[in-house]
């Protein structure tokens, strides 16, 4: 996966930024689906019924939950982040949107992605840092 600088340098702000709440949303929508097989598992589930169809179905809610768990928290992490950074994306000398080079990031800790990015505004190559969520 990709880091956000990488991501960045490699396609544009913009177009990173757009294919970052694509992303995210499949997620939601993957947690979507998961909420409404777990509501129509739940329907089916029977605890005092018959073993394997009961436990079969209860361990499919469990993997449910678990995947629209997952996929929601990774909907949540990716919007914040685009929007995080999105929000830092304004030269401060010519007011110019999303129009940057990455020079170089970094990262703060040992999280997946670098905490910190250098960029240049391609205008008027003023540079400033921007720092992920
Ligand atoms: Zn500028």
């Amino acid at each position: 996966m990709a880091t956000p600088a990488q991501g960045i340098a490699r396609l544009g702000f913009r177009i990173w930024y757009e294919r970052q709440l694509i992303e995210g949303h499949v997620w939601f929508v993957t947690a979507f689906l998961c909420a409404v097989l777990i509501m129509a598992l739940m329907e089916e589930l029977n605890l005092r019924g018959p073993g394997p169809l009961s436990l079969s179905s209860l361990a499919m809610i469990v993997v449910a939950a678990l995947t629209g768990a997952v996929a929601l928290r990774r909907y949540i992490r990716m919007l914040g982040r685009a929007e995080s950074l999105a929000e830092q994306c304004v030269c401060p000398d010519c007011a110019s949107y999303g129009v940057i080079r990455v020079l170089e990031a970094g990262r703060v800790d040992d999280d997946e992605q670098p905490q910190w990015i250098r960029v240049s505004c391609k205008k008027c190559n003023s540079e400033w840092r921007l720092e992920s969520t």
